[in-house]
Order: C-alpha cells, then structure tokens, then sequence
C-alpha cells in the first residue's frame, strides 16, 4: 500500500498549499485521531490544513492538531479545494455538510477501513483489515519518512485512534500489525497510560448518570440485550449524543449477550442504532437498512421513534441468530 500511494499522494499535493480533510458526522476517536495526524504531518510539509469536522467531542480535546479545526456549521459548502482527503467515513453521506465541498473538490482521496466502503472518492486507500484509519495513516506516513520519536503529537493522536477503534487492542480488528506499530509509537515515546485513560476510561458525571439510565432501560431477548434513550432522557442527565461512548461495549460484554444494540433518538422522527456483536457478523443487516460499518460493529439511523427503530433492529437480529 505505502508504495503505491506514497509518490501518488506526495505528488497529487506538491504545488497544493491548502488541503482539506474531514471525519465523519459523530466524529469518535478514531475520526478524530486520524485528521488531525494526517493534518499536523501535512503541516510539516510547509502546507496548510483545514480540518471538517461537526465538532470535537470534549473528551477528545486532548489530541493535537485542533488549531486546524474548522465546525461543519461555519464550512463554506462552496468552497472547492484542490485536493480534499475522506477519513474514517464508510461513504460519502458520512461526511454530512463537508459532503458538498467534497463534491466541489478537484481532487479526491479516501482514506478508510471500512468493509462496506465501495471507495467513493477518486483514489481510494481503503483497507478493511486495518484496525482504524488511524493505523492506515501511520502507515501511509511511514511511507513517506515519518518516524514516531520526530514528532510526538502526531504518534499521540495516532496511538489515541488505535486504542480507541480496538477497545484497547481487544477488538478483533486489532492484527499483529497493530501491535507493532503500536510498538513503534511507544517507543517513539508517546505516554500509553494517559492515553489509555483518556480514550477508554475517563467519563463525567453526567455520563455515568446516563449509563445508569440505559442499564435501568436495558431488555434481553434471545441473545440480544438492547436498550434506547429518548432525547429528553438524555438532557435530563445533562447529556448529548455524544455522551453515549462505552454503553453499548458494557452491554454486549454481559455473558448472555451475543449481541448488542444501542438506540438513541436523535430528533422528532428519527433514531440512531448502534449495533455490537461478539461474533455473528451484524454488518449484513445494518447495511440492508441503509447504515454501514464492519462485520461485529455498525450503525444506522432510521425513521421512528428509538423504541421502534429498536424493536425493528432487535427483531431483524433474533431472526438472523436463530437462522445463522
Ligand atoms: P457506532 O455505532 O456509531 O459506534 O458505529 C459503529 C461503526 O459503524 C463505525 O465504524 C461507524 O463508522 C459505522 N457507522 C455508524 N453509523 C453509520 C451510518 N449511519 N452509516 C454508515 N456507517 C455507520
Ligand atoms: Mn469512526
Ligand atoms: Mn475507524
């Protein structure tokens, strides 16, 4: 992969000064991780980076490169960049607003890992079996001469992308490859306790109030324990949906659980699933009603209110255990 795109991308930008990045909508740590360490090793190269984003979750405030930050809400959707790089985003819609500058764009990249990435983009470097986008970043610098220990923030937010799309290196996405570049990464010297923390374990007040809520809300059927949150449910802890991380991981590790979901509703009529599994591959199902993802981790959102949108989910599933 590094050698074939390593000449292509550093030659696609070399006369380019302002280059566009985005995440996707929700943006989590991996989203987060892997455009501002593509955004800040740009930086080293005399460029200038604009980074697409709805927002950085307040949690994640701790990596770097949020100087390149621009909000989806303040984006000129006429902006038409010489080169705009797709990160962590399964398809085009992920981008949300970001979506139209995309379109007016020279130029396309995507760089992902998601299975059901078609690559929507005109290059694409796109590698299902990479635990994060973070991880194909580093690969992709790797290539063009980046080492770990030249420059911490950017080895910080990589490391903090890996850690957070494999749970820790507990996902089964996390390869040996991972393993060893998260070698590299300690070795350049990054600090694998506080990252570890920050992704993984920190969380407020109001969110431990709000995973008290889904827990009190939690059913099981057949395999699948679910559970919903209205959005009234949510700001009466003081919560937004960007407060949901770790709740639906703590509900598929219940022993009875073969699989997960987590429906949060998201305005009057429309409702978000997340959908966890331990080994049934869920990605078919979620696909099949529009969402995307990978084989034991994807999502949805649909029409309805998050009870229906979580009865059509669970049912779907209990049907797709019982016949698989
Ligand atoms: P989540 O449940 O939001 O943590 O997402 C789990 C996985 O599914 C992630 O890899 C997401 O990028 C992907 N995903 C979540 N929601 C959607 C969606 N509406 N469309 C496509 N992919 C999604
Ligand atoms: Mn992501
Ligand atoms: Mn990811």
């Amino acid at each position: 992969m590094n050698d074939i795109y390593k000449n292509e991308i550093l030659n696609d930008i070399k006369d380019i000064e302002d280059i566009y990045i985005a995440g996707h909508v929700n943006p989590d740590g991996d989203a987060v991780a892997s455009v501002f360490s593509l955004a800040l090793y740009f930086e080293t190269l005399g460029k200038r980076p604009h980074v697409l984003l709805e927002c950085v979750p307040k949690r994640f405030d701790f990596m770097y490169g949020g100087e390149f930050f621009i909000a989806l809400d303040e984006i000129d959707v006429k902006t038409a960049p010489d080169v705009f790089f797709a990160v962590d985003c399964g398809d085009r819609q992920r981008l949300g607003k970001a979506a139209e500058v995309f379109d007016n764009a020279k130029l396309t990249y995507c760089i992902d890992h998601h299975r059901t990435n078609v690559g929507f983009a005109d290059k694409n470097v796109i590698n299902a079996d990479a635990s994060s986008a973070s991880e194909i970043v580093f690969e992709l610098l790797k290539g063009f001469g980046y080492e770990p220990e030249k420059n911490i923030k950017i080895a910080t937010d990589i490391y903090s992308g890996i850690v957070f799309d494999t749970g820790g290196f507990r996902h089964n996405c996390t390869g040996r490859r991972t393993h060893e570049i998260a070698g590299m990464l300690v070795e350049g010297g990054v600090d694998t306790s506080f990252i570890q923390s920050k992704v993984l374990f920190e969380h407020t007040l109001p969110q431990a109030r709000l995973f008290g809520k889904a827990l009190a809300n939690m059913q099981h059927k057949d395999g699948v324990t679910y559970t919903t949150l209205t959005l009234d449910e949510m700001s009466e802890c003081g919560c937004t949906s960007q407060d949901l991380d770790g709740i639906v991981d703590f509900i598929l590790n219940l022993d009875v659980s073969e699989c997960a979901v987590l429906v949060t509703q998201r305005s009057e009529n429309s409702a978000k699933a997340s959908v966890r599994s331990k080994k049934f591959p869920i990605a078919d199902i979620v696909v099949s009603l529009g969402g995307g993802g990978h084989a034991l981790a994807a999502g949805v959102t649909l029409d309805g209110s998050a009870a229906e949108v979580c009865d059509r989910i669970v049912s779907l599933i209990t049907d797709g255990l019982k016949n698989g």
